[in-house]
């Protein structure tokens, strides 16, 4: 069969069309990159992508990374819901989150830890939904000019030093740059090469929808038990957990019969399920790609990484990936980049990664159906239920701590930027829609504003007036809301240079 060779070249392909794929889409089609995404599916819409199955808890950085963009307003389904995974409890006892099936309380949480989160940030966590994001994120990546073709999936490459030839079945397609966005089982990530090391699973993991006959045979909320965990979100929507090894997920179709024996057995009853509607099986099988990187070649999302949903922190790792990526690989089209812009992104999220996978596993460890894990599993329930604990603990699953190593004299060089209101009611974050970076000056240093200037529109300048400043002067902020440099007096310019240099190129191209 002859091949059909598409003309056009592309500065990015995207592999996969999942909420990573469109977020990584719009972030360089917000910087006008031409961005094509080929999608395996041909339908956006799935049964696993709705309510109850397509729920995804949203934590402070992605909600950050929707707000900065403009996106979080139009996600609605958090409107309508609560947390299914909490209970209904208000006040202090309310449940904040969960750790290995361990609830952690509201009233426990010391926010005063977190010296640089302002009052009016935005949400520790919110509930979305997968249709809804990806829905939404599709919208604003046409709206930007990506175009997004369905039914072709990615099946093989070839790299040059040049650029990336893209194959899908009989048809090619010529980008500068591909980045695989293809999900667990990335094509790119396996014909790239890309080493995928990490631990094989405990358990098979099972979603649900079903008719239960006897419903009152099983508990309300999660129940971690001796053979496992069992979780009703709603009546009939299960979630269970069965520590077989893994050996029962992609081993063969899930019958009711067979959800039915592992349901007895992980809640120890003689519940009946009379019908089985929707099922899908997952695991805590646990891989990092070891680099997210192979020349022309990215990988981001759950194509660079994975590890069991326990506590919901891939689809916030895949997005963070995106924010991180999308500026960087963008500026490197542009030959806007300092040296070493690109590989930064693999230097900053492969450890946040590996933070999460590690994560996922300790919660693993003691949610097994051994003595040893319940014993630890008392320890550390113990320990949540201090308020250095609970902070502790929501601090890493709301991922308020997210942090990049990169140097710097000032507590916050490598933070997410606080959300300082201005005296207008305007944020930091309504600053950020055009991705640029921004120099805010609180204390409108005139030296400051003409260090701005020589980097062009890469660097904007804002002098407002915050309500509350929190002891600074000035902070440079990255396209992706991370401070570069923070300052406590205006004295300290020639740190300011260094960083701004490092992170952006200058009108005179240095
Ligand atoms: C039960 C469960 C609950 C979860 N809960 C949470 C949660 O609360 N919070 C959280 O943060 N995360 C959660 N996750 C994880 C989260 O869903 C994933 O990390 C997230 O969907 C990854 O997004 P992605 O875009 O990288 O990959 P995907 O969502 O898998 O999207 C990949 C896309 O690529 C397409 N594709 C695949 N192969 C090809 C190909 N060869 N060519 C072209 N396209 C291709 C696919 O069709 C798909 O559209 C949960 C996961 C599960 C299983």
């Amino acid at each position: 069969m002859k091949a059909t060779q598409n003309q056009s070249i592309y500065d990015v392909i995207i592999s996969g069309a999942g909420p990573v794929g469109l977020f990584l889409a719009c972030e360089l089609a917000l910087a006008n990159c031409s961005v094509l995404i080929l999608e395996k599916a041909e339908n956006p819409h799935s049964l696993l992508k709705q309510m109850p199955f397509g729920i995804r808890g949203l934590s402070a950085p992605s909600i950050e990374a929707l707000y900065r963009r403009g996106l979080l307003q139009e996600l609605e389904v958090h409107k309508r819901l609560k947390n299914p995974h909490l209970n209904a409890v208000q006040g202090p006892r309310r449940q904040a989150g969960h750790f290995a099936g361990i609830p952690f309380h509201d009233g426990d949480i010391d926010t005063s830890q977190w010296k640089y989160r302002l009052p009016g940030s935005t949400d520790t966590s919110l509930i979305s939904e997968i249709e809804e994001l990806e829905t939404v994120l599709s919208r604003r990546a046409e709206s930007l000019g990506v175009q997004i073709k369905r039914g072709l999936a990615v099946t093989d490459f070839h790299q040059t030093a040049d650029g990336v030839t893209v194959q899908s079945g009989d048809q090619t397609f010529n980008g500068k740059w591909l980045v695989g966005c293809d999900g667990s089982r990335s094509v790119v990530r396996k014909a790239g090469g890309f080493e995928f090391a990490g631990t094989e699973p405990e358990f098979t993991g099972y979603s649900a929808k079903v008719d239960i006959a006897d419903p009152e045979k099983l508990k309300p909320g999660r129940n971690v038990t001796p053979t496992g965990m069992y979780l009703q979100s709603q009546p009939g929507y299960l979630a269970i957990q069965d520590f077989d090894g893994g050996s029962f997920h992609n081993s063969g179709p899930v019958t009711l019969e067979h959800v039915q024996e592992v349901l007895r057995r992980v809640s120890n009853t003689d519940v009946t399920i009379s019908a089985l509607h929707a099922v899908t099986t997952w695991t805590d099988r646990a891989r990092q790609a070891t680099t997210y990187r192979n020349g022309r070649v990215l990988l981001a999302g759950d194509a660079a990484h994975i590890h069991a949903p326990l506590g919901g922190q891939g689809l916030n790792l895949g997005l963070g990936d995106a924010m991180n990526l999308g500026w960087k690989l963008a500026a490197t089209l542009q030959e806007k980049a300092p040296e070493g812009l690109l590989d930064s992104y693999d230097t900053e999220r492969h450890p946040i990664g590996a933070q999460v996978l590690d994560w996922s596993r300790a919660q693993v460890a003691i949610m097994k159906p051994d003595p040893n894990a319940r014993a630890l599993n008392a320890i550390v329930r113990d320990l949540m239920n201090t308020p250095d604990g609970a902070t502790y603990f929501a601090g890493r699953v709301w991922g308020v701590n997210t942090h990049y190593n990169l140097g710097g004299d000032h507590p916050l060089v490598g933070d997410s930027v606080p959300n300082f209101e201005f005296e207008d009611g305007a944020t930091i974050g309504d600053l950020m829609h055009d991705g640029q970076g921004i120099l805010l000056d609180f204390d409108r240093n005139p030296s400051l504003k003409a260090l701005a200037s020589e980097y062009g529109g890469r660097i904007k300048y804002s002098s407002g007036n915050a309500k509350d400043r929190l002891a600074l002067s000035a902070v440079l902020i990255r396209p992706d809301g991370i401070v570069a440099w923070a300052s406590d007096n205006d004295q300290q310019t020639s740190e300011l240079q260094k960083a701004a240099a490092r992170w952006f190129v200058g009108r005179s191209g240095s």
